[in-house]
């Protein structure tokens, strides 16, 4: 049997990827080998393009993009499969907490309002400096407060949920799912033709890699780097016995950030350990950073139970900017990968743009800027 496509890995841009490509009716195969520090499990799952002050000019063209396609995929799936996803929309504030942070809070505040005056959205009774009376209010576990953004349209979602209703909405319309590694692409006359897994040679027109931060090992056969590397994540899930449900996300200035959910649940992260290596696991200067940080900035979490710690591996590039496309000189063979620490916003969106190119449709997106070919 060949298939029409595989896509090697099952974190979100791969089940994105398969599930769009199901939707149209295709014969897809799913490998995932589920390693452990799947970004997509310990993500944070914060979708904010508007208060982001860290990514250049093309990912906020591809994050706008995909904030506006994430409620129609949510709700897609509610309707398909029972799809729970964690998704809501519950607002952000940005913080200063230290005096040492107003010089940064004042930059990264002038940039936000710029670029919403510049792009005339988000819309000013949506994204807008509040007091500290008013940050405390709407979070009281912080401390002291020395200035605030609020942005009302930020959103969360589940990696964890959102992955797994794509899969059984996908596994619903017929996707095939091997759990295996894929050891080898299958490659003749320039031309991919299927891969091998567990030994088996498995044939198809063409192959997906979303493959997050392994996917670099296909890069010898493929004869291009692929400049993606693991950078660890440490995330801290806290409870609390209070009613969280309508507390907001809270970034703060230095970059660390914390995500209330509705069960007393408040996720505290996260290290950002580039050259990490593919060791996914906790460490104690990386539970110290996260915990310390959480607490400088929100004292009110220090009796909160430690529930759990999770570590993920993102795959980051050094220019922020996934990879997508296809792959010069070798046909048939298209990545998705490279989402860094924004893959929940992004990638859902990427596995849509990515099964159009395998289908042969034309692009709701321009994804020039995201090639590999930029790196060349
Ligand atoms: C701590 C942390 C916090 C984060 N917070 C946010 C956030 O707030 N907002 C946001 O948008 N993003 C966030 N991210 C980033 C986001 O989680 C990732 O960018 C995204 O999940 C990457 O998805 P992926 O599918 O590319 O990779 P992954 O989820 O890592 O999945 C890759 C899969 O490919 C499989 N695989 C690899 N090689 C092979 C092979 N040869 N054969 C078979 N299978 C293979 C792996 O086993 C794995 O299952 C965060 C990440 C971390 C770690």
């Amino acid at each position: 049997m060949t298939y029409d496509a595989i896509v090697i890995g099952g974190g979100v841009v791969g089940t994105s990827t398969a599930y769009h490509l199901v939707c149209d009716g295709a014969k897809i195969l799913l490998v995932d080998r589920r390693d452990a520090g799947r970004a997509t499990d310990a993500g944070a799952g914060i979708l904010s393009p508007a208060t982001n002050t860290r990514d250049p000019d093309p990912w906020l063209r591809l994050a706008a993009f995909a904030s506006e396609y994430y409620p129609q995929l949510v709700d897609n799936l509610q309707a398909e499969q029972d799809g729970e996803t964690g998704f809501a929309t519950c607002g952000m504030l940005l913080v200063a907490v230290s005096y040492d942070e107003i010089e940064s809070f004042a930059i990264a505040r002038q940039h936000i309002f710029n670029r919403r005056d510049q792009r005339g959205e988000p819309a000013e009774e949506d994204l807008y400096e509040i007091s500290s009376d008013e940050a405390r209010r709407r979070f009281p576990a912080l401390g002291d407060v020395r200035g605030a953004i609020y942005y009302r349209d930020a959103a969360r979602v589940d990696g964890r949920l959102l992955s797994a209703a794509l899969h059984r909405a996908a596994e619903a319309k017929g996707l095939a799912v091997k759990h295996a590694g894929v050891e080898q692409l299958l490659i003749r006359d320039d031309s991919v033709t299927g891969v091998i897994t567990d030994g088996e040679t498995i044939s198809a027109d063409k192959v997906v890699i979303a493959g997050g931060a392994w996917s670099q090992a296909f890069g010898d056969q493929l004869g291009v780097h692929i400049p993606v590397e693991p950078q660890r994540g440490q995330i801290i899930h806290l409870g609390l016995d209070t009613d969280t449900s309508s507390w907001p996300i809270i970034s703060a200035v230095r970059g660390h950030y914390m995500v209330p959910w509705p069960d007393g649940r408040v996720v505290v992260g996260a290290t950002r350990e580039t050259g990490s290596g593919f060791e996914a696991r906790t460490t104690a200067a990386g539970v110290l950073e996260v915990l310390a940080e959480a607490l400088r900035v929100a004292p009110g979490l220090a009796q909160a139970e430690v529930r759990e710690i999770r570590v993920g591996l993102r795959p980051y590039t050094e220019d922020h900017l996934p990879v997508l496309g296809a792959v010069p000189n070798i046909q048939n063979i298209y990545l998705a990968t490279g989402h860094g620490p924004t893959g929940l916003q992004l990638g859902p969106y990427s596995g849509k743009l990515i099964a159009d190119l395998v289908l042969g449709r034309e692009l709701a997106t321009e994804i020039d800027a995201y090639q590999i070919t930029r790196f060349l």
